[in-house]
């Protein structure tokens, strides 16, 4: 499996253009030792020179045309649902927050491709948000695949029946909180299990581990042992580095909320993600999603060297992986 990081800081980017934090300001004013990121983007590919996305991020089309395996006739597709000449399969969505899905209208251009989502999202997007049926605009029109929320799915990229999945996805439930522009009267009839979903890639005995959003909750409760046992089992985890501390929000002016107020475990203290992390992990571990006021995006910084001193990387864009 390949596997290529397109973007890695949270939504806003870095640096994010409404910002001044320390972090913004040095990388403008040259001062920063450290790279700029764009949102969060991944991109794998199996055996058949299909891709797949995992988040569809606000900066999609910029990311896809820096990356030549992305752009269109570089080979034939097998079973997607025309003989259109992207190598895009489908896209993952791990949930309807703004930098999970914005890209989809990015991807509207007439071109059929799978999106795959649990109910509670696609609800969201079909029926608060009618701008995305803009993508049924495809002759034939993009194909909703339903992921249940502690379930696994085989994706077949060949018509034959019968014939084995090429890979499968086990979706892990990892935040109940839904984005704030979703109404009241719709939040009241969703699962809260779909909000936020990680995923697990199965290829071969081959895995990958992708969990941009891990909120407080899910790191603690009897459910993080299902998602802690999932990156033992995994080669490569790509896992929610949004912020180093709980108030780092607030200490940076950024907001008045905390950290597991907006739906991530930060990195650091007692219930931290790095404290949290399961010990006997094999694979490597990779913090994404990196909010703009983190200080581990200065390469100077205490805490940069703590977390590759805790044996994790720190995803950048254009990173690439073979598992
Ligand atoms: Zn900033």
């Amino acid at each position: 499996m390949r596997v290529k990081v397109l973007g890695s800081a949270a939504g806003g980017g870095f640096p994010q253009w409404n910002c001044a934090c320390g972090n913004c300001q040095r990388l403008r004013d040259g001062k920063f030792h450290g790279r700029a990121r764009s949102q969060t983007q991944l991109a794998f590919m199996t055996n058949s020179k299909v891709w797949f996305l995992l988040s569809a991020s606000p900066d999609l089309r910029t990311q896809m045309i820096a990356a030549p395996e992305l752009c269109p006739g570089r080979g034939a597709r097998n079973g997607a649902p025309s003989a259109a000449e992207s190598p895009l399969g489908g896209v993952f969505l791990p949930s309807a927050d703004v930098d999970s899905v914005a890209g989809l209208l990015h991807l509207r251009e007439f071109q059929p491709f799978f999106v795959f989502a649990t109910p509670a999202v696609r609800r969201i997007l079909q029926q608060e948000n009618r701008i995305f049926r803009v993508l049924e605009r495809a002759d034939p029109p993009v194909k909703w695949v339903a992921l249940s929320s502690k379930g696994r799915l085989g994706c077949h990229l060949e018509e034959e029946p019968g014939a084995a999945p090429e890979f499968l996805c086990t979706t892990v439930p990892l935040g109940s909180k839904y984005p704030d522009y979703v109404s009241e009267e719709l939040e009241r009839v969703l699962a809260p299990e779909e909000a936020t979903s990680g995923f697990v890639i199965h290829q071969g005995d081959k895995r990958l581990f992708y969990a941009p959003s891990i909120s407080a909750e899910a790191a603690l409760t009897s459910d993080s042992l299902k998602w802690r046992s999932w990156i033992e089992d995994s080669d490569a985890a790509f896992l929610d580095g949004t912020f180093w501390s709980d108030d780092e929000l607030m200490a940076t002016g950024r907001s008045k909320k905390t950290a597991r107020e907006v739906g991530h475990t930060p990195l650091s203290g007692p219930d931290g993600l790095l404290e949290r992390y399961p010990k006997n992990s094999k694979g490597r571990r990779i913090l994404i999603h990196m909010n703009n006021t983190n200080p581990i995006l200065d390469e100077d910084s205490p805490q940069h060297r703590a977390v590759l001193d805790a044996g994790f990387e720190i995803a950048y864009d254009g990173m690439e992986l073979e598992l």
